[in-house]
């Protein structure tokens, strides 16, 4: 067996038999991967730093032939407690931990999209930002840094640069003559904040005002643009809008 050591957050854990838990880890060196951790209700450590959200140094052993490795230690950096003291921030934390398994998938490095959804993690634990804005703004941010990046001044259809409006199937602003059967319609106030998020470098990708009107205007078209590009919805994020009626 091989020792592989990783730099991760914890993005899903499920427990089963005896105390142990699977772990699906988001590391920087091998993408997200998936682990077991053996005995977790024995000690209270072990337990502590094999939970959702934690972020630390991770030491797993691999199989050569298996694809589930087996967690040895974790030295815990940060475990953003105060996230899982708060149902809203708790479910937003799980929907967006599910799209970006949904789209990055297994074993797939990368980078700036794991730095991108700390930084998301990190404002819901410690900043006072509203989180209907970390959630718009991180699903803006996924689509960009994962191939779906919209098309903002010029027509996703036919590249004219008089657009109207954002088409949620073509993929960005289209002029009037293209515009299809899912449109969301535009003002200046959206219109800024959707380029703001998409061409912002991602450390800055909060530092902007908007209002709750063009925040709930700009979710609905962040969530439904996800859903419609990959094809399929996530329960998680319904649990995530229950919790935020509440
Ligand atoms: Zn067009």
């Amino acid at each position: 067996m091989a020792e592989v050591r990783a730099r991760g957050v914890i993005i899903k854990q499920s427990d089963y038999g005896e105390g142990h838990r699977m772990l699906t880890v988001f590391t920087e060196e091998y993408g997200i991967v998936k682990a077991v951790s053996y005995g977790v209700k024995k000690t209270k450590s072990k337990s502590a730093s094999s939970q959702f959200l934690c972020y630390g140094d991770f030491e797993f052993f691999k199989n050569t032939n298996k694809d589930i490795m087996t967690i040895k230690s974790i030295d815990t950096l940060d475990g953003f407690f105060s996230i899982c003291e708060d149902i809203k921030k708790l479910a937003l934390s799980v929907y967006l931990s599910d799209i970006t398994y949904e789209l990055l998938g297994m074993n797939n490095p990368d980078s700036r999209l794991l730095h991108v959804f700390l930084n998301s993690i990190y404002a819901l634990a410690y900043k006072n930002e509203d989180v209907q804005k970390i959630k718009t703004v991180y699903e803006l941010k996924l689509m960009c840094i994962g191939g779906y990046m919209p098309s903002i001044h010029s027509c996703a259809s036919c590249g004219s640069g008089a657009v109207s409006a954002f088409d949620l199937l073509k993929g960005g602003m289209v002029c009037r003559q293209c515009g299809g059967k899912y449109l969301i319609n535009m003002d200046k106030n959206l219109f800024m904040a959707l380029q703001y998020i998409s061409e912002s470098e991602d450390k800055r990708m909060l530092s902007f005002n908007a209002g709750t009107d063009i925040l709930k205007r700009l979710n609905t078209l962040t969530e439904q643009y996800i859903s419609l590009q990959l094809d399929r919805n996530f329960p998680s994020l319904d649990y995530y809008k229950a919790m935020l009626d509440m």
